[in-house]
């Protein structure tokens, strides 16, 4: 098939040799469309392709066959471009007979490195950054070096509480995401590390530490991350641990057991879900159902019955029809959240879903998210409301804006204010919750120790 090369000039080269149906050409004209991002321009000369993709059809006799005599010809290619000094050329079977008989088509044909049946085209991407992660190779793509949503907010250690840094990198490639490609892989540090840290941090003061990463909970040193947690909960000084952010993907059952049982993991969860439509969850490439994720909450929920949920949306992803939308609203409200971070879909160069089908208008996407967050906001009011008349720990972190007030934290990451002297500063009070809002609590000291 042949196609424009991308304006600016494609950084690589990509042959599609499609076989069959108009479906297949269709096909391969999506598949240019997600490899585009990636840096890919279509030519029609295979010998100078840096990939090659078969995408091959099922229905015509001895069909298999002719995908394998091709296949011996790509070999051919392959090995005269790597002795005349090119690129190493990359060599993917899509399509029916990829279907058909993957396994079959890796055995017999090495020079393939990649199989893809026709249900996982929006996948390309993410199974060639994969495979150029493996080779050490440089993707070509034009991702933007800095991204809002890349960072988490890292704080310096000050006082009382501090943030450490488990896990970096993620490896889920959700379609819309450039966190993949610009962090790199998951890269867990060793668990020796970490808990000399936090007994060094525990040591200058620090009462709470909250584990961070991309992916927190696919931290994969000893242990895992319950394994770190349980650790860390025996540290003399250190009474509070919480963590983020969490993938529902890696929600173990060790991890839910430690809500259970390890007194210093705090009631909280930040534990995104993006959406409530398993339409929009599969093209996100979340690898979760809206039935798996609330089969987690309740497992949790029964671990830790008051843990406050929180998590992150997106409305407007491509092709999110009112009635997704609706079914988010719903999910919000079957989960009730106590926090939440809510986002408009923004379309990330380079990112499969920029090249999806379907980008909702920026007006609709606007009047979505202000419904969503109306729902959330009262959720939190209403969390927070429920507190009053509850007495709570609370760790108090800093003096506040007023004469004689310290602020402090609730287990549930609530912000807390009360009338009390500063060497409260580092110390967990019993607080009795007096009055409430949107964003924060107010109490009375139930008792001041001497
Ligand atoms: N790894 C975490 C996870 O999967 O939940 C979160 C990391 S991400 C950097 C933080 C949040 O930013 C995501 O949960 C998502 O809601 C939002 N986000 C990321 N890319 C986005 C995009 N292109 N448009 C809108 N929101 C986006
Ligand atoms: Fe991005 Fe989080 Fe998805 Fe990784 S898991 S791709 S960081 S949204």
């Amino acid at each position: 098939m042949t196609g424009k090369p991308a304006s600016d000039g494609p950084a690589k080269r990509l042959f599609i040799k499609t076989y069959g149906c108009q479906m297949n050409v269709y096909d391969s004209e999506r598949m240019a469309d997600v490899l585009r991002p990636l840096g890919y321009g279509v030519t029609d000369r295979p010998e100078d392709a840096d990939l090659v993709v078969l995408n091959t059809c099922h229905i015509r006799e001895r069909a298999a066959e002719k995908v394998y005599s091709e296949l011996g010809r790509i070999k051919e290619m392959r090995q005269a471009r790597t002795e005349a000094g090119g690129g190493r050329m990359g060599v993917v079977v899509a399509g029916c007979v990829a279907q058909a008989e993957g396994e079959e088509i890796m055995r017999r044909a090495p020079v393939v490195d990649l199989v893809v049946g026709p249900q996982a085209y929006h996948k390309l991407p993410e199974l060639i950054a994969r495979a150029a992660r493996q080779t050490g190779e440089r993707l070509a793509a034009d991702f933007a070096p800095e991204d809002k949503f890349d960072a988490l907010p890292e704080r310096k250690a000050s006082g009382v509480t501090a943030f450490l840094t488990v896990q970096e990198g993620c490896d889920k490639f959700c379609t819309f995401c450039v966190v993949p490609y610009t962090r790199g892989g998951e890269y867990s540090r060793p668990a020796e590390a970490i808990v000399e840290e936090a007994r060094r941090l525990a040591d200058q003061g620090v009462r709470e530490v909250t584990l961070l990463g991309q992916n927190v909970n696919a931290y994969a040193g000893e242990g895992g991350l319950a394994g770190l947690v349980r650790r860390l909960a025996r540290i003399e000084g250190l009474s509070r641990i919480r963590y983020t952010t969490s993938h529902p993907r890696d929600m173990d059952e060790a991890l839910i057991r430690a809500h259970a049982e390890v007194e210093e993991l705090m009631p909280y969860l930040h534990l995104p879900v993006q959406s409530g439509s398993d339409r929009i969850l599969r093209a996100m490439n979340r690898d979760h159902t809206v039935a798996s994720y609330l089969k987690l909450v309740e497992r949790i929920r029964a671990a830790r019955p008051d843990v406050a949920m929180s998590g992150d949306f997106i409305v407007g992803f491509p092709g999110e029809s009112e009635k997704d939308f609706e079914d988010t609203l719903q999910l919000v409200r079957t989960v009730e959240h106590a926090a939440a971070f809510s986002f408009k879909y923004s379309r990330r160069p380079g990112t499969p879903a920029s090249a999806m089908p379907g980008q909702v208008e920026e007006k609709v996407k606007e009047e979505r998210l202000a419904r969503l967050q109306a729902v959330l906001v009262e959720q939190q009011t209403g969390f927070n409301a429920a507190q009053v008349g509850k007495t709570l720990p609370v760790l108090f972190e800093r003096k506040g804006r007023h004469d004689g007030q310290v602020v402090g934290r609730s287990p549930y990451l609530q912000g807390v204010h009360a009338h009390g002297p500063e060497r409260l500063i580092g110390q967990i009070v019993p607080v009795k919750i007096t009055g409430s809002s949107l964003n924060s609590l107010t109490g009375e000291l139930a008792m001041v120790n001497a």
